[in-house]
C-alpha cells in the first residue's frame, strides 16, 4: 500500500534567500513582474486553531498527534513588528492578523499595540485588522480595540446549529459567535465583515437564512467560494457554489445591484440591496479569479514570505532576521522577491482542473494565514 504524504507545512530545508549584491532604499512604490504593487500583508500568528473546519483543518489530519510548530519556531512579536516595518517601507498600508486562530496567540493585544504604532512613509497609520472564528471575540474585543485594532472579520458558515457544528467540528455554538460580533461592534471594531465559505451539499441551504439575518444589521456578509487551498481538504470543483449562483438565489428574494469596487484589488464584489438597507460581498476566488489585482504578501507563522496563497514554497525571512543581516539587506531581499513575483495560481487553476497541467503541492492555509 502506498502512503499519501500531505505537505501540511513547508518543512523543506531551503537555504535562506540570497542577499542582493546591490542594496536598495525602499520607495514605497514597488511592483512585481505583472505590475502589481505590494499593499497588503497577512501575518499568521499561530498555526493552531480551536475549530476543525472541514474545509480548512479537517480533524482526520489535524488530530491529537499532529505536530504543530513549537513556540521557538514562531516569530516573536518583536520579530513580526520588525519585519512588518520593512514591508510598510515598501508600500504596505494594510496588515491583517490571521492564522490558525489569531486570538489563541497569548497577549495578541500586545502585538497589535506594537503594529499600530507603525506609520506609512507619508505618516498615515496602518489599516490594522484581524480575521477570527469569533470564539474568543466577546472576551477580547475591548482589549483589541484599546490596543489599536481598527476592525475585525468574523467567519461564520451557518446559523443552523447542526450545520455550523458539523462544519466547525468543535461543538462551538452559533450564539457565541453572534455575541462576539455584537461585542466587537459595541466597542467600535467596525465595519465588521462576516465571511461564509459555501460548500455545496454542506451549508448551501444557509445562503438565504444568512442573507436575511444579516441584511438589517451593521455587518457586511460575504460569501466565499470554497477554494482548493492546501492539500488536506479533498477539494473538488463540484463542491464549489459559484458566486453567480449565490447572487441569483439571493436576488430571487432580496433584489440587489452590483456596486463599484472601493479600491483596486478589493477581493469581494459588492452588491447593495435595492431597498438601500445593507450590502453583501461575493468572493469568487475560483470562478472569477482576481490574481491580476492581487497585492497581498503573506508571512507564515515561522516567518516565511509567501507571494501567493497557493504557493508551494516560502522564503525564510526568519533566518535572515536571526542572523547578522542588516535592515537594509532584509529590505532588499523583500524588494527582490516581490519584483520577481509572477504568481497567478487561481487564473491558471481552470487549466489544472481540466487536467491540462499537474497541480503543484501547496502548504495549508492555517500555516500560511488565511
Ligand atoms: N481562524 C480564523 C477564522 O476562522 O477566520 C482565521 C484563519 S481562517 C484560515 C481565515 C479564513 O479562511 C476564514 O474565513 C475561513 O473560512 C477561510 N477559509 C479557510 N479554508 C478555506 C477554503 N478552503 N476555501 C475558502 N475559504 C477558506
Amino acid at each position: 500500500m502506498t502512503r499519501k504524504v500531505i505537505p501540511l507545512i513547508d518543512s523543506r530545508s531551503f537555504l535562506p534567500p540570497s542577499l542582493p549584491s546591490i542594496l536598495e532604499t525602499p520607495t514605497g512604490l514597488i511592483a512585481d513582474e505583472l505590475g502589481r504593487p505590494l499593499h497588503d500583508l497577512r501575518i499568521s500568528v499561530t498555526d493552531r486553531c480551536n475549530f476543525r473546519c472541514v474545509y480548512c483543518m479537517p480533524r482526520a489530519v489535524f488530530d491529537k498527534d499532529y505536530a504543530f510548530l513549537p513556540h521557538t519556531a514562531l516569530l516573536s512579536f518583536e520579530e513580526i513588528t520588525h519585519l512588518a516595518s520593512l514591508f510598510v517601507a515598501h508600500g504596505v498600508h494594510k496588515i491583517r492578523l490571521t492564522g490558525g486562530e489569531p486570538l489563541l496567540r497569548k497577549h495578541i493585544e500586545k502585538l497589535i499595540g506594537m503594529l499600530s504604532a507603525l506609520k506609512t512613509p507619508d505618516g498615515t497609520p496602518l489599516d490594522l485588522t484581524l480575521t477570527t472564528n469569533g470564539s474568543l471575540l466577546a472576551k477580547k474585543a475591548q482589549a483589541l480595540k484599546d490596543a489599536g485594532l481598527n476592525r475585525v472579520t468574523v467567519s461564520l458558515d451557518a446559523l443552523d446549529e447542526n450545520i455550523f457544528q458539523r462544519m466547525n467540528d468543535a461543538d462551538f455554538p452559533v450564539a457565541d459567535v453572534l455575541h462576539g460580533l455584537d461585542v466587537a461592534h459595541q466597542v467600535g471594531l467596525g465595519p465588521i465583515k462576516v465571511n461564509m465559505v459555501v460548500k455545496r451539499g454542506v451549508n448551501d441551504q444557509e445562503i438565504l437564512p444568512m442573507a436575511r439575518h444579516f441584511k438589517n444589521t451593521p455587518y457586511i456578509l460575504r460569501f466565499i467560494e470554497y477554494m482548493d487551498v492546501g492539500a488536506s481538504n479533498g477539494w473538488k470543483m463540484d463542491e464549489v457554489v459559484p458566486s453567480a449562483e449565490v447572487a441569483r438565489l439571493i436576488q430571487g428574494e432580496l433584489p440587489m445591484q452590483p456596486l463599484a469596487a472601493n479600491y483596486v484589488g478589493e477581493t469581494a464584489q459588492r452588491w447593495r440591496y435595492d431597498d438601500g438597507i445593507g450590502e453583501v460581498g461575493l468572493i469568487s476566488s475560483v470562478t472569477q479569479a482576481f490574481c491580476h489585482d492581487c497585492s497581498r504578501a503573506r508571512l507564515s507563522t515561522e516567518g516565511k514570505l509567501y507571494t501567493c496563497l497557493f504557493a508551494s514554497a516560502g522564503h525564510d525571512l526568519r533566518a535572515l532576521l536571526r542572523s547578522e543581516c542588516s535592515d537594509s539587506e532584509i529590505s532588499s531581499v523583500i524588494g527582490q522577491l516581490w519584483r520577481a513575483r509572477d504568481d497567478r495560481y487561481s487564473e491558471l487553476r481552470t487549466q489544472r482542473t481540466e487536467g491540462l497541467a499537474p497541480a503543484p503541492k501547496k502548504v495549508e492555509m492555517s500555516y500560511i494565514g488565511g
